[in-house]
């Protein structure tokens, strides 16, 4: 058996290079950037105006007084998506639009409201000074600058500073895929008729959720019956970068997954975690494939998924390995008394501190009892006879579904 510590060094061992892929802009949001992106032309393109007005030459308007306004004569027009092609002389303006391109000749902006139009021209009210709301081209940035780095989450911003610089498609990684094979001959879809001896099966659409959550695509999902071959030939069957596997990983005489994956040509990397839940932990490697059996349990299997499955599906999607984290304060003892380290689900409450985000231990921790799971807001790991006294601050594991803004 080996420390919970151990089993994430192995996995972070194995971890096969993610795959890159060439994809549009609008279907690479979510995804993470696969190379540091460099500015391809700068930005603003070109010298425009931060307003609506006139563009002028400040030499013409610098000396105006409140009571000597300046009178300009009125050439044209430069609105957005269409610059006026002359050039600005001495005592002329030319009325522009927010965003416009600044005409040549023009080194100056004069708000609307700081002007009054005339029949031939343009009385100038107000000029504070040289250049004044005029946007520089590469003020933002110049040609080559450094915009994004690589395994930056593609969202809405960033999507948006990519299509302003015209790099549409976009290199990013490609999502982990999964195939999930459930194995129980105790197991009986939701919906159907149940009986006495039988178990629904909630682990399928739990897994189902949380592989979505992750940000993996699960490519296929296939329910076995406890026996031997049925496993072999449905672990050689599934084809993605990870195999997830429930059930069957324990000692008993039916349990069929850790033989079957070896038939198949998985070599065992381990086998059992000193936690709880999820003892049984089996993690195996074929190539580049990947292969979990996860505890049957539903709420174990959930926890080998939150602590060790869910960080290698952002690996795999370009990020670093890792878990989203709180730094919380128990709001009573939290105590393992057991002899394996626990992860121990814990639920938000008010904090003894303010601005804390307290936690309190949910009550029911069995693993097989889901409402542990359904309650509670994310996990902590206390070693065998450690407590976390009252008022004391522990690092909790945030469960994704629960992931919220930090306070
Ligand atoms: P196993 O790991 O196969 O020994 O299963 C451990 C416990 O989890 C048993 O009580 C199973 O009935 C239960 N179990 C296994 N698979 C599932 C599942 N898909 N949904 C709900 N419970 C399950
Ligand atoms: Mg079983």
């Amino acid at each position: 058996m080996i420390s919970i510590n151990e089993a994430i060094a192995i996995i972070k061992e194995n971890i096969p290079f993610p795959t890159v892929e060439e994809q549009s802009l609008a279907q690479a949001v979510g995804r993470y950037l696969a190379d540091d992106i460099h500015a391809p032309e700068p930005s603003p393109r070109y010298t425009n105006s931060a307003m609506d007005g006139y563009a002028v030459r400040w030499q013409d308007v610098s000396g105006l007084t409140p009571e000597r306004p300046v009178r300009l004569t009125f050439i044209g027009e430069s609105r957005a998506g269409e610059p006026f092609a002359g050039t600005v002389g001495q005592r002329e303006a030319v009325r522009i639009s927010t965003g416009a391109m600044l005409p040549a000749g023009a080194d100056t902006v004069i708000r609307l409201e700081d002007t009054l139009e005339e029949a031939q021209g343009v009385v100038i009210n107000v000029a504070k000074r040289q250049g004044q709301d005029v946007r520089h081209r590469g003020e933002e940035f110049g040609e080559g600058a450094l915009l994004l780095r690589r395994g930056t989450r593609i969202a809405a911003p960033q999507a948006a500073l990519l299509a302003s610089v015209g790099i549409d498609p976009v290199r990013v990684f490609a999502p982990c895929t999964i195939a999930l094979l459930v194995t129980g001959s105790e197991l009986v879809a939701t919906g159907s008729g149940i009986a006495d001896h039988q178990i629904r099966d909630s682990n399928t659409v739990m897994l189902r959720a949380a592989i979505q959550e992750a940000g993996a695509t699960l490519i296929s999902c296939l329910r076995v019956a406890d026996e031997s071959q049925a496993t072999a030939i449905a672990i050689g069957q599934a084809q993605a970068d990870i195999i997830l596997c429930t059930g069957g990983v324990s000692v008993g005489r039916h349990d069929h997954v850790k033989e079957a994956a070896e038939a198949n040509g998985f070599a065992p990397l381990f086998w059992r975690v000193r936690q709880k839940p999820g003892k049984p932990l089996y993690f195996a490697r074929k190539g580049d494939t990947l292969l979990f059996g996860l505890p049957g349990n539903p709420v174990s299997a959930f926890m080998c998924f939150a602590h060790y499955v869910r960080p290698l599906i952002g690996a795999l999607a370009g990020l670093p390995f890792g878990w989203p984290t709180v730094s919380a304060q128990a709001v009573s003892d939290i105590a393992n008394n057991g002899n394996r380290p626990n992860m121990i689900r814990v639920r938000r409450a008010d904090a003894p501190s303010s601005g804390s985000y307290g936690i309190t231990s949910a009550e029911k921790q069995g693993s097989h009892m889901l409402t542990s799971l359904a309650d509670a807001d994310g996990y902590i790991i206390l070693e065998p006879g450690q407590t976390v006294l009252a008022d004391d601050r522990i690092e909790m594991y945030q469960y994704d579904f629960r992931r919220e803004p930090s306070i």
